[in-house]
């Protein structure tokens, strides 16, 4: 593709969230316009009012807004093809619904909603209709309308010969036009299907390049034909490759609700940073060239961004991966901008007490989602049970055992006892402390240190070393659980 500014388009329907498939296809969208300096426009397509769930515009025009991708003409902002709303255009539609049939490439069809439930009954669901109107003449179509009955209008699908097409990313895609249904392009209530609705909105909007998913793929040869009919040229069409999630038994299917979040909304919920969720969609179906980079702000995007990187086969949405991004934005961020978010997270989990800055700040290079600080900060709220005890205290590398730990607590304690001002309860005093009994005793710094970690955090993984750990638990609580470690390994002893 050469690099002529294009016109590309996100047209949702507003059916409630936004799957992260809905967000890939917008993204791709916007960054193919933005890497050629294009135009980007934003479209609801609410014409099945059966389906229309209230705020749902909303959530798109926020998640876009969350994640970074603008547009040039749209809802709120409006602009020169405007309105954007194709319920506020449903004049337009018939227009040119009516234009169509008086160039004899559509018909009025008055068949009732009976018969076609009883075509539908006879025929099974491939069947479809058996084109019964088109052959209406014009003075019975002319009898019809004025007594008033109601109709839609149909397309009129040529009954033999070939359509074809070229997508940029599937290749060519040819249909026989006997396959090929007389489809609704407008409807008894007077709005038009998506199928009519979104040709003459991206013609009449200047869409160069239509980006959608590839469930369109096949029913773009009717879409091509509509184009034809009314002599317009024809868009450049690039499907995106199917979303997948892989399945409990290691296949691979559509990506719903089983496989995880979703819906950007979920995901956010569950600690993702926007940021890292566009990063971690970009690269699923769409491959930079001749790079193994992997992280990418969204002007490096769209800088890069082009069809040619765009993948054919199934993209498989996974979660893990998605970690991995998000723990790398997690560490690339400022420390204020990390605690607004982490530092309420903690105090939920953790209460008051504790100094939750500072475990937060603790955490800042060791979370891979927001989601996981309850989980990360047990420890700090609860006196976990030990499970293992004898295998806590024991570490190699230090030469402890549980016998050298509970020696070692045991004179710690009343060393640490004697800090009585719990302004000299912080981490360079405690750390001294330990280090100077440590030294005094002959003993690895690293074996002093593992075993008052162990007593304060009753686990083995920790976001800090011990003196880090006690500073947040503060002094009373730290002391209690060394005691209270002394007592558990007294007993065990015996
Ligand atoms: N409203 C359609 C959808 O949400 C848009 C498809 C297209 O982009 O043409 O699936």
């Amino acid at each position: 593709m050469d690099n002529t500014p294009i016109c590309t388009r996100f047209a949702p329907s507003p059916t409630g969230y936004m799957h992260i498939g809905n967000l890939r296809t917008a993204l791709y969208a916007y960054l193919l316009a933005r890497s050629t300096g294009g135009r980007f426009i934003v479209r609801i397509e609410d014409t099945d009012r059966e389906r229309l769930v209230e705020g749902a515009v909303d959530v798109i025009l926020d998640t876009l807004k969350v994640t970074g991708i603008d547009y040039d003409e749209g809802p709120v902002i409006g602009g020169p093809n405007g309105p954007y709303v194709q319920s506020e255009r449903k004049e337009i539609y018939r227009k040119y619904a009516e234009e169509l049939v008086a160039r004899g490439y559509a018909y009025y069809c008055f068949c009732s909603e009976e018969r076609l439930a009883a075509l539908h009954e006879e025929n099974g669901p491939g069947g479809g209709y058996d084109r019964h109107c088109r052959s209406l003449s014009p003075e019975e179509v002319k009898a019809n309308l004025d007594a008033g009955l109601p109709y839609v209008i149909r397309q009129k699908i040529p009954l033999a010969g070939t359509t074809t097409y070229f997508d940029e990313v599937f290749g060519e895609i040819s249909m026989e036009n006997a396959d090929m249904q007389d489809q609704i392009l407008l409807k008894a209530d007077g709005y038009p299907t998506y199928n009519f609705a979104h040709v003459v909105d991206d013609y009449l909007m200047g869409v160069t390049h239509v980006v959608r998913g590839s469930e369109y793929l096949t029913s773009t040869p009717k879409y091509v034909l509509l184009y034809d009919a009314f002599g317009w040229e024809r868009p450049h069409y690039c499907h995106l490759p199917l979303l997948m999630g892989k399945d409990a038994d290691g296949k691979i299917s559509k990506l719903s609700k089983r496989h995880g979040a979703v819906s950007f909304q979920d995901l956010v919920r569950a600690g993702y940073l926007p940021a890292a969720i566009v990063n971690y969609i970009a690269l699923l179906g769409w491959c930079p060239r001749n790079t193994n980079q992997e992280i990418f702000s969204l002007d490096e995007l769209k800088e890069l961004f082009s069809v040619e990187g765009i993948n054919k086969s199934p993209a498989v949405f996974d979660y893990e991966k998605l970690r991995w991004f998000n723990s790398e934005y997690i560490k690339a961020m400022p420390d204020d901008e990390y605690a607004k978010l982490a530092v309420p997270a903690v105090k939920a989990a953790v209460g008051e007490n504790a100094d939750c800055e500072k475990l937060a700040s603790l955490l800042h290079s060791r979370l891979s989602s927001f989601g996981d600080i309850p989980e990360a900060v047990a420890f700090i709220k609860d006196r976990l049970p030990m499970e293992d005890p004898a295998a806590l205290y024991t570490n190699k590398k230090n030469k402890t055992t549980p016998e050298v730990c509970l020696g070692i607590l045991r004179e710690v304690l009343p060393l640490l006892e004697e800090k009585t001002d719990s302004a000299g309860w912080d981490n360079d005093s405690l750390f001294e402390l330990l280090k100077t009994y440590a030294d005094g005793k002959g003993l690895k710094a690293g074996a002093v240190m593992w075993a008052v970690r162990i007593a304060v955090a009753r686990q083995a993984v920790t976001p800090g070393g011990a003196t880090e750990i006690m500073t947040v638990l503060g002094r009373e609580e730290s002391l209690s659980r060394i005691a209270l470690a002394i007592e558990e390994l007294e007993r065990t002893g015996e």
